[in-house]
């Protein structure tokens, strides 16, 4: 176990810390470099399409992530809800722009850096929701720097031809808007690289949360939501896909060795919805002394993209762009857990009702019931919120946690086999 904590510890996490610290000071001297430029960009933007005009590229939301599980988010957000936004608006959101005018920043310690660069663009896909448009607006009048992005159609079942069409020419408009405000010219051979290498480390990434369809299962939900950080900062880079080569080798040798991330794994659960980054500890070692493995997750599959064929990179970015879950509707979200329930051989799904972000909470509109209800699997739903701690009782979680897995055990004994339905949405 690492330092005394409840976790197998992944070899491949120092790497990870020296990536990362790279990934931050480059971007500090970015920032200070005449020559260079950042971008800001939404976690499912169109980063590729920034990498391969030359910008560095920074990502807010993981800043509001960090702000999260530093545990300071209530700090700063009454100073967002002073400048005029909504306590129960997003609070990567809040938190961040609270942080900013407050002028702090967790890699202020992390890394001995101011924080956050200063963007000289800042780039939106509206595909995961509007509050990002808004958060982007918002440090585009900070900074004085133009606000881009784009804004598909939303909440799709299917996505037709004519969806992805309407996206890549928003795509075209974009390199167009950036080539003439920064006098750039994309290089198409260039774009297909960087899509190239983009796809590539998400394929590999894909292929790690794979290997916990093995059981016991090498890595967890847990685990994941350290260990995706490339897949989203580095999107783009041969480290990303070097990194991602290393964590599948260390994966696969324990799947070969038979080593699980929760040893004696009892129980196998899906996390639906956002992580709650202030208690990811607490809930992960409650997991641990439950022998509960946290096997896949909607959230650490949402950068695993469709592989790349060689074809229009415009159209690639389009279409995985579009197709992400948090962009799609009820009845494709119902299928795809169904699927992932199979693919996983998942015990039963947590759902994460995520006060600030609607977007990413799928317990709202009777999912998780129907899970239940239809296709008799347990189900629980958790209150809590993804940065705010204020909206998580750790005990109330770790009591309602301890009796689902109760019901689990319960419906795994011979005599009870044949009862119907788990825990309460
Ligand atoms: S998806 Fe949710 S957490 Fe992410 S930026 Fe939008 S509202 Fe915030």
């Amino acid at each position: 176990m690492a330092g005394g904590t409840k976790r197998i510890e992944i070899q491949s996490q120092q790497r990870l810390k020296s990536l990362m610290r790279d990934y931050f000071l480059d971007l500090d001297a970015a920032a200070k470099d005449p020559a260079r430029r950042v971008a800001w960009c939404t976690s499912v933007g169109p980063c590729e399409i920034l990498v391969a005009l030359g910008f560095a590229t920074y990502f807010p939301e993981n800043h509001g992530a960090l702000l999260g599980a530093k545990r300071v988010s209530h700090h700063y957000i009454p100073h967002a809800v002073g400048a005029g936004y909504c306590a129960e608006s997003c609070s990567y959101t809040t938190a961040d722009i609270g942080a900013a005018l407050r002028k702090y920043s967790p890699l202020q310690e992390a890394y001995g850096i101011d924080g956050p660069p200063r963007p000289d663009v800042l780039c939106y896909n509206t595909n995961q929701c509007r509050e990002v448009q808004d958060w982007f607006q918002f440090f585009g009048k900070h900074h004085e720097s133009p606000v881009l992005g784009i804004c598909p159609p939303r909440y799709l079942g299917s996505v037709s031809v004519a969806h992805i069409a309407f996206v890549r020419t928003q795509l075209q408009q974009l390199v167009a808007d950036i080539e003439s405000r920064f006098h750039v010219k994309l290089d198409p051979a260039k774009l297909q690289e960087v899509v190239a290498l983009s796809s590539r480390a998400s394929a590999l990434w894909r292929r790690v949360l794979d290997t916990a369809r093995s059981s016991p299962s090498p890595i967890t939900f847990w685990d994941g939501l350290i260990h995706m950080a490339p897949v989203i900062l580095m999107r783009g880079s041969r480290v990303a896909i070097e990194y991602y080569e290393e964590l599948l080798r260390e994966m696969q040798g324990r799947v070969e060795s038979g080593i699980g991330a929760v040893p004696a794994e009892r129980f196998r659960l899906y996390w639906e919805g956002m992580p709650v980054w202030p208690r990811v500890r607490e809930l992960s070692e409650k997991c641990f002394d439950l022998k509960v493995s946290v096997v896949a997750s909607t959230y650490c599959n949402s950068w695993a993209f469709e592989e790349y064929d060689g074809g229009d990179p415009l159209e690639w970015m389009a279409r995985t762009s579009t197709e992400i879950f948090i962009n799609r509707d009820e009845v494709f979200k119902q299928s795809f857990l169904l699927e992932m329930r199979e693919r996983f051989a998942i015990d039963g799904f947590v759902f994460h009702n995520a006060r600030t972000c609607p977007n990413n909470t799928n317990s709202r509109f009777g999912l998780a019931q129907r899970l239940r209800d239809e296709h008799e699997l347990p189900v629980l739903v958790v209150d809590g919120d993804l940065s705010d701690g204020r909206f998580f009782s750790t005990a109330q979680t770790m009591t309602n946690l301890e009796a689902f897995v109760e019901q689990l055990a319960e419906l795994r004994t011979p005599s009870r086999a044949c009862v119907t339905g788990g825990g309460k949405p």
